[in-house]
Formats: C-alpha cells, sequence, structure tokens
C-alpha cells in the first residue's frame, strides 16, 4: 500500500461514510517501494517488471517509484470481508482511507506504467537527455516511419 498525502477531495459525511461499501480494491494487491532508476541497467530493469502480466509500476505523489502486484489476499473472503480484522497486518490496520486511490480521493500526479511503452513513453518526455543518449535507435526507429 503506498503512502502520502496531497491535495485531497472533501467527502461529505455520507460519502465518507459508504466509502468502501462494495469495495475490497485495497486487499488486492501489493506494492513495494523501489529504487528511482537513474541508469539505462535500472531502467532496463523495470520494463522487465513491467512484461509480467499483472505488475504495474507507479511514481507516487511523493515521487516515490514502486512496483505493484495484482494478488487478491488469501484473508479476503467471498463476500470481501477480511477474515482476520482483529489481526490484519499493521499494514492494513495503518492504511488511511484518505489516501485511496480507487476513488480518486486527491487529484495530484500519481503516474502509472502498466506496459513497457508507458514508461519509455514517460522517460522519453521526462528525461529527454537520458532518452536520446542511451535509446538512439528509437529515435532512427521514429524517423524511418515518419
Ligand atoms: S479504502 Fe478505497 S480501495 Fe480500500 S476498500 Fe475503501 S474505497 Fe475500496
Ligand atoms: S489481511 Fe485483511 S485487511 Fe489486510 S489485505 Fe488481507 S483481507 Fe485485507
Amino acid at each position: 500500500m503506498a503512502k502520502r498525502p496531497n491535495k485531497k477531495k472533501v467527502l461529505t459525511q455520507a460519502a465518507d461514510d459508504n466509502l468502501c461499501a462494495d469495495c475490497d480494491a485495497c486487499c488486492k494487491y501489493v506494492s513495494v517501494e523501489i529504487d528511482k532508476p537513474t541508469t539505462k541497467t535500472e531502467l532496463e530493469d523495470v520494463k522487465f517488471y513491467l512484461y509480467h502480466k499483472g505488475v504495474s509500476v507507479y511514481i507516487d505523489f511523493d515521487h516515490s517509484w514502486n512496483i505493484l502486484y495484482e494478488s487478491r489476499c488469501d484473508k479476503l473472503d467471498q463476500n470481501g470481508s477480511c477474515t482476520i480484522y482483529e489481526e490484519r497486518p499493521p499494514l492494513c490496520k495503518d492504511f488511511d482511507r484518505e489516501d485511496c486511490h480507487e476513488k480518486e480521493l486527491d487529484d495530484s500526479h500519481k503516474v502509472s506504467f502498466y506496459a513497457p511503452e508507458d514508461l519509455m513513453r514517460y522517460i522519453k518526455k521526462a528525461r529527454p537527455v537520458f532518452y536520446k543518449k542511451h535509446y538512439p535507435s528509437h529515435r532512427k526507429n521514429h524517423r524511418a516511419k515518419a
């Protein structure tokens, strides 16, 4: 689960009361912070992650890089309830609903990559010098198609 507060939407009391009704999305993934890729090898490692089904990478609101695995928790029952609620792990207990990504409670700028192409488009735009230095063949290919 990720962290970081930023710009929050203000919920009405009714919307807040019902926020998690019929939703168990935050029990269906695991995310872990990774190092921001600063070399071509590290960037290629992130591309490798993205070759795998159910794996995505995102830049969080605090600019940290994170890998996300879509995986349903074994302790979630078919009704969407936690079967170990009283003994659930600290990560679950400490999760702040106001950080809920599923319901887009803030409008900050998280960037998600679901495929290597998403990542490379982002790198090309955000780090053009790095991209030109390490991926010159991509530029030639683009020119060849133009
Ligand atoms: S915090 Fe968000 S993702 Fe988790 S159950 Fe509530 S609405 Fe769903
Ligand atoms: S332990 Fe319970 S609260 Fe935590 S992810 Fe699993 S089902 Fe959800």
